[in-house]
């Protein structure tokens, strides 16, 4: 089966985890990984939300609210919650499912204390947007998810160096990873000064046992992305026999794992210092992957393609398309793996109270419509069969 994703862990970066004789490798992965993304400083954390939560900390935002958008990752809230504060949810734009910059503009009170911008999918958000939002409340920090977007571009700039800092996410389905893993990334040293105060403060080293858990993860995850193995885990994932394993969240709660505070470990960052080494060449292939999307499906009736955009990183190539659910099971019968991520609105959650779809009806769209397709392989035969497979579904199950 072609499986939606793999892990950007190549089998010899194992050989790294192992490499305990490394010294300091937390600081080097976070040296690194600042010069990748052209920021001055990077720290790192064991999740990309515990970054979050603790940035918030350090920007002295408490007690506040924080807007967010209604169509992004579940545990962007969850950190906002965590960090003592309140999200509020603001609706997408339909082309490229970016937060409404306008609507987020007018949700401004004197009770916000950030804004969480999102490059959602790698769509660029619109900088010039987000700056004159900047200009008229200076007060507001804004903080830039690029947990799909590492180095998109708005308008040839860099969307990371917009506003306060930018938070990057690292597990393995992520564009780069250190198994799990989250950096923060910021220009401003006072701001840095604080932050790692904030998390040194708070951070509970684990010890080896944490360290080997990671790695025996790394152990299972490899394998069940590769092709071999894609079709039995599909079937295991479908049959509710993988149960916690893959499940990454819970609708009615809002959680964090128990381990937020303890640091990335060592091991981590060794593998993530490793994925550094071909980034650039997997970012290569991705961009090959979703050109090739664009040229040949494009005009096909029956799907709605992501906006082609200049600078856009395409952490997903997310389309949009009728009968869903039609559309993975027969893919998955013609032995394709597609992705339906992000399938939930998050106001529309109990925990964040059920709000009809209607109340956030961009995001409501894209999150029943939304399939997205392999892009970890520039192989024209691999691809060839994936927009086979498109059109087949496009044909059988028509239009949005
Ligand atoms: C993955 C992700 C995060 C952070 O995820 P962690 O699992 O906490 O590292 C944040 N925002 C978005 C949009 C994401 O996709």
């Amino acid at each position: 089966m072609i499986p939606r994703f793999r892990p950007p862990i190549r089998s010899r970066d194992v050989l790294r985890a192992l490499a305990v004789w490394e010294r300091d490798a937390v600081e080097a992965f976070e040296t690194a990984f600042a010069r990748l993304v052209g920021q001055r400083h990077a720290l790192a954390f064991a999740y990309g939300r515990a970054g979050l939560a603790l940035l918030l900390d350090a920007l002295g935002v408490r007690g506040r609210e924080v807007l967010v958008p209604a169509y992004t990752c579940v545990v962007v809230p969850h950190a906002v919650t965590y960090s003592g504060n309140t999200p509020v949810f603001v609706d997408s734009v339909e082309p490229d499912a970016n937060m409404d910059l306008v609507r987020c503009g007018d949700a401004v009170t004197e009770r916000t204390g950030a804004v969480v911008a999102t490059s959602i999918f790698g769509h660029p958000v619109d900088i010039d947007a987000l700056n004159r939002l900047r200009l008229r409340h200076p007060g507001v920090h804004v903080i830039q998810d690029c947990a799909h977007s590492f180095d998109a571009r708005w308008d040839g700039r860099p969307v990371q160096t917009c506003g306060a800092a930018s938070l990057f996410a690292l597990n393995v389905s992520k564009l780069t990873s250190s198994v799990f893993g989250g950096m923060v990334c910021t220009d401003d040293a006072a701001l840095y000064a604080r932050l790692r105060q904030v998390r040194d403060a708070r951070l509970a080293r684990g010890g080896w046992g944490r360290s080997l858990g990671r790695l025996a993860y790394l152990l299972c995850v490899l394998p069940a992305f590769h092709p071999a193995l894609a079709g039995l885990v599909d079937r295991l994932e479908r049959g509710g026999r993988l149960g916690g394993l893959t499940r990454y969240y819970d609708d009615a709660r809002i959680d964090m794992p128990a381990d937020y505070l303890a640091g990335l470990t060592p091991l981590e960052a060794r593998v993530g210092l490793a994925g550094l080494a071909h980034y650039r060449a997997r970012m290569e292939v991705r961009q090959r992957a979703a050109r090739y999307y664009f040229r040949e499906l494009s005009g096909v009736r029956g799907c709605t393609l992501p906006p082609c955009m200049d600078g856009a990183t395409y952490s997903h190539f997310a389309m949009r398309v009728r009968q869903r659910d039609h559309w993975l099971e027969s893919a998955r019968r013609a032995g394709v793996q597609l992705g339906s991520v992000i399938d939930y609105s998050i106001p529309e959650m109990p925990a964040y109270g059920a709000s009809p779809p209607e109340a956030f009806p961009v995001a409501a769209r894209w999150a029943r419509s939304t399939v997205n397709l392999p892009l970890w392989t520039a192989d024209e035969r691999v691809l060839g069969r994936v927009c086979d497979v498109v059109r087949a579904c496009a044909k059988r199950f028509g239009h949005e």
